[in-house]
């Protein structure tokens, strides 16, 4: 059957509209228009921006490589992109951004060696009330691009308070000890891509990490994220 046809027939149905700025997308548009593309606050991938990405990050671990997609800030229209995906239980947002993503990424050689994505977990407590998780849909979009396996070794061991309230100090202390790999062996000299929905403080990132390396000293890691905050 052809695709094309049922494609445009489930727009004229459904017509989609930018996530950002609710214009109605053209053909050839994908979950932002072009303008609002164009628009993206970019996090470059040299320079200042991504010096500051791998100062929060690689302090404590040996975070190899870094990348984040955009900047994210309270007053920018670009967070619905994230909150789509995160509260209003549209996560094939996350999916798409994240498949745009990983193409860019990909034609620069950012996926060379890396052997598999470990999507940040969260609590099954908290999955079960937004019955699914939004770190597993941006590591599944990248696996669309690259053909990467996606592991789930990686598991939230118990719940913690929401963390936005909490100060980095709260947030570091809070994020260190609730992740736990499972399953060390399947890990063991790999290069493991930690993917986030969105790097604030690094901590969360770096707990998973921290967690990976606790118990596979050996794996090599990387992190990625879409949003990436500004701190205050
Ligand atoms: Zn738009």
């Amino acid at each position: 059957m052809d695709v094309k046809w049922i494609d445009g027939v489930l727009r004229m149905i459904y017509p989609q509209v930018c996530e950002v700025c609710g214009r109605s997308l053209c053909r050839g548009e994908d979950v932002m228009c072009l303008h609002c593309l164009r628009q993206l606050p970019r996090v470059s991938s040299n320079g200042d921006d991504f010096n500051l990405l791998h100062e929060r990050l690689a302090s404590t671990v040996a975070i190899e490589r870094a990348a984040g997609y955009f900047h994210y800030y309270k007053e920018s229209p670009y967070v619905k992109l994230i909150h789509q995906a995160k509260y209003s239980s549209r996560p094939v947002v996350a999916r798409k951004i994240a498949r745009r993503f990983a193409r860019e990424l990909s034609r620069d050689g950012f996926f060379d060696g890396i052997d598999m994505i470990v999507p940040v977990p969260l609590h099954r407590w908290k999955l079960m009330r937004r019955g699914y998780n939004q770190s597993d849909y941006i590591a599944r979009g990248i696996a669309d691009v690259t053909g990467l396996e996606v592991s789930h070794s990686l598991v939230a061991s118990r719940g913690h308070a929401t963390q936005t309230a909490r100060n980095s100090y709260q947030r570091w202390v809070n994020a260190g000890s609730v992740y736990e790999l499972r399953d060390g062996a399947s890990v063991a000299g790999r290069h493991v891509l930690v993917v986030d929905d969105v790097i604030t403080t690094g901590a969360t990132l770096l707990a998973c990490c921290e967690a990976i390396h606790r118990v596979e000293p050996s794996a090599r890691l990387s992190v990625l994220a879409l949003g990436v905050a500004h701190l205050s």
